[in-house]
Order: structure tokens, then C-alpha cells, then sequence
């Protein structure tokens, strides 16, 4: 493992490395292929026997059993039943492949955004996967599966208490076919969320891992972006911290991208020759202060 060191004492501080819009953007397509497929299938059957099988309205239902136990609802719940099993399937497998191919681009453009930003720093260098990368990659293709899994089947269980209900409420055709488009909707803006969250953590797992790598320093920035920045992360923004302990925020250690929404990059520092040890045992606020002025002496030399 090599540790880089800056040649000429001063700090160096990477060009940053942000999420890749093309690569969310991929990961939202493959999501929202896979939820279409799932809606399409669902809402068409449920849709073919609501109009062959209208459900009772409140005023004919049977005095006895109510409209709920009528043909109309036991046949949508064969429905469901049958596929909810023939989902179920697919999603054994589906969502490995999809997982693997996201984490794959993800950390693809990682690789070669800090490979760039070290080229121009003056640092040619080879990546090599440590144990511990191998293992924090596998760690995020295990919470992809399940999220997308669980986008899958949550949409699948969200469409039938709908569709009950509406059979229960005696709703026409046209009401239940607007009531799966909302429903619909809500999932895509699910699928959204989970291709920018993990896209931002994908990127922040494989900084820390060039970071460990390198024996590099971090800097907390915050994104600027989002509607409602956590107050904390707008405060950490410039505290340099041990990529390998994570930044004190709040009174946990954490890492940018970590919590959910959080687009909060880490900046890599390449220490400066001979002095690479003098943040060790350092606590957060005298390193970023002793960042801060060897900045002001380089910004003063340059003057
Ligand atoms: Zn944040």
C-alpha cells in the first residue's frame, strides 16, 4: 500500500470527486423499468376484473357479509395472490444483477474521477482493492437488493390494500384507475430517492477507500444543494477528520452521504512530505485550524 506524501511540504488538497448525475440517472431508469413492469402487470388484471366483476355498491351489498365478502373481492384477491408469488420469483434474482451493475458504474466513475484528480495533483497511481473495499462493496449491493426488492413488493402490497378498499368503498372503474396512478407516482418518487441516496453513498464508500488507500486526509464539505441541509452538516463544512474513524457530528461519527439524503462530499488531502503523521492524534478542530493556516501561509507565499 503506498501512502502518499505532498513533495513540497504543503498540504494538497484533490479536486472533488461529486456523485455522477449518469450514473443516478442509469440507476433511476433500471428502477423505474422494473416498477413500471410491476404496475403494468398488477393494475391491467386487477383493472380487467373490476370491469368483468364490478364490486357491489354500498347499496346492493348483501345485508348479511357486507360488500367485502363479495365474488368481486375474492376473485381480485386471487388475483394478488398469484402474482405477489410470480414476483416474488423474480425478484430473487432481478435485483442482484441490478445491484452489481449500479455499484459497478458507481464506483467505475469514482475510480476514474480520483484517479483524474490525482493525475492533476501530480500523482500517477494504481488502485488496488483492499479486503476491507471488497467487503464495504458487497455491504452496498446487500442494502440495494433490499431496497429494491422492497420498492418491488411494498408497491405490490400498497396497489391490493388500495384496491380492497375500493372494492369495499363500491368505487367505479375510473376512480380506482386514478387511485393506481397516485399510487404509482408515490413509488417513482421512492425509486428517485433510492437511485440519488445510494448513488451518493456508492461514491462516498469508494472515496474513503482511495482515501484509506492513500493515507489520505478528509474534508467534510457540504453539498449547498438540497432543500433541507441538516444544520450540523452545514457546520461541519471544512472540518478536516480521519477518513478511517469518520467526522464527529452531533456526537457520532459519521461519514458524507452516510445519512439518508445527505449529499455531502469528502475532499481528500494529500499530507504534506515529513509531516504526514502531524494530524495524528489531532482532534477535529486543531486539525482543521492547522489546515486553515498552512492555507493562509501558502495563499501569503503565492501573493
Ligand atoms: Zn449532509
Amino acid at each position: 500500500m503506498q501512502k502518499l506524501t505532498s513533495p513540497t511540504g504543503r498540504d494538497i488538497e484533490l479536486k472533488p470527486v461529486h456523485p455522477n448525475v449518469g450514473v443516478e440517472a442509469g440507476f433511476r431508469r433500471a428502477l423505474l423499468k422494473l416498477l413500471r413492469e410491476v404496475h403494468e402487470d398488477i393494475s391491467s388484471a386487477v383493472l380487467a376484473a373490476y370491469r368483468v366483476d364490478p364490486p357491489a355498491t354500498a347499496t346492493d351489498a348483501d345485508p348479511q357479509f357486507g360488500t367485502f365478502w363479495s365474488s368481486s373481492a375474492w376473485n381480485l384477491q386471487k388475483i394478488f395472490k398469484a402474482k405477489i408469488a410470480a414476483w416474488q420469483g423474480r425478484l430473487e434474482t432481478l435485483p442482484g444483477l441490478m445491484a452489481k451493475a449500479f455499484m459497478g458504474s458507481a464506483a467505475g466513475h469514482a475510480n476514474r474521477a480520483t484517479m483524474s484528480a490525482l493525475k492533476s495533483a501530480g500523482f500517477t497511481v494504481r488502485f488496488q482493492m483492499s479486503p476491507v473495499e471488497r467487503d464495504a462493496i458487497q455491504g452496498s449491493i446487500n442494502e440495494q437488493v433490499g431496497l429494491i426488492r422492497s420498492l418491488a413488493e411494498k408497491h405490490l402490497s400498497d396497489v391490493q390494500g388500495m384496491v380492497m378498499r375500493s372494492v369495499v368503498a363500491g368505487r367505479d372503474v375510473g376512480g380506482l384507475a386514478e387511485e393506481l396512478r397516485t399510487r404509482y407516482d408515490i413509488s417513482a418518487r421512492r425509486a428517485a430517492f433510492i437511485a440519488r441516496d445510494q448513488n451518493n453513498k456508492a461514491t462516498a464508500t469508494i472515496t474513503r477507500a482511495r482515501q484509506d488507500e492513500f493515507g489520505l486526509q478528509a474534508r467534510w464539505a457540504h453539498s449547498g444543494s438540497g432543500r433541507h441541509p441538516r444544520r450540523e452538516h452545514v457546520l461541519a463544512d471544512g472540518t478536516v477528520y480521519d477518513p478511517a474513524e469518520g467526522c464527529l457530528i452531533g456526537g457520532k461519527r459519521i461519514w458524507p452521504g452516510q445519512e439518508p439524503n445527505c449529499g455531502c462530499i469528502s475532499l481528500s488531502i494529500i499530507p504534506g512530505a515529513g509531516r504526514e503523521g502531524r494530524y495524528r492524534g489531532m482532534s477535529e478542530k486543531m486539525r482543521t485550524a492547522s489546515l486553515a493556516r498552512s492555507r493562509s501561509i501558502t495563499r501569503k507565499r503565492a501573493a
